[in-house]
């Protein structure tokens, strides 16, 4: 790849990100190439620049495009404001408060849209805010494309692919950092996580998704920052959550997270139970477990939050259901209970959806009901909608050396089985020579 002619310098060492001459990547001397950006954004990008607007193919898209990566999403960025660009197509919605932006909408997905944002202090008070400790509220104030790249997060993510002559800018040295393989954030670290303290966990993200090493300033602050997480709204964090374990690189980013102390912010009791282990039960759990899923991912097959959840609060449910049961509780009450509040506390901190906390709940609950269930019950259970999850559960409980290793082998004989053959197997009579397991997922 590569480099920038002047990459310009991004901080003035007193946090404030400057503008500077942008090192100008002409078409020739870089590897973005129309054809392998999504048609669609190639339309916002023309019509936008039909209509006299400035439009750039921006973050994640323009740096996976200089890797020869596929991208997941495209970005634009526009001098157009929301309303402009609502104006041009007809396909557009404006979505957020504390940030807005346009989603341009197409049969096989969505351009996100976004003005450019201006660094400068907000006369009218409105459109930025920041709380007592500077982080920030609402950016809703524009400005120059300059402005737009020192405010985004990380030097390789303020790259921008020009519609106009095809050029790539360059404001803040992103392209050496990307042929570095380096993640560094764009003006004084401290000072940014403030501003927005996920910056903490999108510098392990894109870390571990890259394959990068984190800048030494940017990964410095992070430990001792990293408790500015708690006042980060739970609805959010859950969003930050499945990106950073279900997008494929589970095992890698769970390391770093543990390793810059993020992830007892995000998952305190589980993280409590894991510093005091001493038998490796629950690090070796959870490793199989994003093991399984960064596999999965890599197949191409669905993983859900539901089955997540179940596992990364699974030790601290054990707990809270033998202190229940030390008390006195039934087994089943206990669990039952146990459930509520260490998923009640939890979504304090990640809020996930109820379908989600749900989900999680029933493949909790299956694992005692598969333990015990023998015959017609057995059977009964094939069918439950979650059973394939749940006795994917049992299968890492299994592998972990957490379940008793004869119900595991039980269920596995019993899926080998042909369904047909099952309820003999079971001993049990064959309903009409057709079995209930027919609705079976599994
Ligand atoms: P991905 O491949 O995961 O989509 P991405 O870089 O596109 O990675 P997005 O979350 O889609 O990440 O954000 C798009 C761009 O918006 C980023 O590349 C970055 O420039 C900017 N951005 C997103 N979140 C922040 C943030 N919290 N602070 C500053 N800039 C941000
Ligand atoms: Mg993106």
């Amino acid at each position: 790849m590569p480099t920038a002619d002047s990459p310009a310098s991004a901080a003035n060492g007193s946090g404030e990100a400057l503008p500077g001459t942008p090192g100008i990547l002409p078409r020739p001397e870089h590897t973005v190439s129309r054809s392998q950006i999504w048609e669609n954004a190639l339309k916002v990008l023309y019509r936008l620049h039909r209509r006299g607007y400035q439009a750039h193919l921006v973050g994640g898209s323009v740096r996976d495009l200089l890797l020869g990566r596929e991208p997941k999403d495209y970005d634009v960025a526009t001098d157009a404001t929301p309303e402009e660009v609502r104006d041009v197509f007809r396909n557009c919605r404006l979505i957020g408060r504390r940030f807005r932006l346009a989603h341009v909408y197409f049969q096989d997905g969505v351009v996100e849209v976004a003005t450019f944002r201006g660094s400068g202090s907000d006369p009218e008070g409105e459109g930025k805010r920041r709380s007592e400790d500077g982080m920030i509220l609402r950016d809703n104030v524009y400005g120059t494309l300059e402005e737009d790249a020192c405010r985004r997060d990380f030097t390789v993510n303020a790259l921008y692919y020009s519609i106009a002559d095809f050029s790539v800018l360059d404001y803040v040295g992103g392209v050496d950092d990307l042929q570095a393989g380096r993640v560094r954030l764009i003006g004084d670290p401290e000072q940014r996580y403030c501003e927005d303290p996920v910056r903490m966990l999108r510098a392990v993200r894109f870390a571990a998704k890259l394959g990068f090493f984190i800048e030494a300033g940017t990964a410095a602050p992070i430990p001792s920052m990293s408790s500015l997480l708690e006042g980060v709204p739970a609805a959010r964090l859950f969003e930050e959550v499945n990106k950073l374990f279900l997008a494929g690189n589970g095992v890698t980013t769970y390391q770093m997270l543990r390793r810059f102390r993020l992830f007892e912010r995000l998952f305190p009791e589980t993280a409590e139970l894991l510093s005091q282990e001493g038998d490796h039960f629950p690090h070796t759990f959870l490793t199989h477990v994003l093991e399984d899923t960064d596999r999965r991912v890599a197949r191409d097959l669905p993983v859900t939050p539901a089955f997540l959840f179940a596992a990364l609060l699974w030790h601290p449910l054990q707990q809270e259901r033998r202190g229940l049961e030390a008390e006195g509780m039934a087994p089943d009450d206990a669990m039952q209970k146990a459930a509520a509040e260490v998923m009640g506390r939890q979504t304090g901190r990640v809020a996930m959806p109820k379908r989600f906390s749900e989900g999680a709940r029933e493949i909790w609950s299956l694992q005692a009901r598969m333990e015990r269930a023998r015959g017609k019950r057995a059977l009964r259970l094939l069918g439950h909608p979650r059973f394939r999850a749940a006795f994917d559960f049992l299968l890492v409980r299994g592998r972990s050396g957490e379940a008793d290793p004869d119900p595991v082998a039980w269920w596995q004989d019993l899926l080998d089985t042909p369904s047909g053959q099952r309820p003999a197997k079971l001993g049990l009579k064959s309903e009409g020579g057709k079995s209930r397991s027919g609705r079976e997922s599994a």
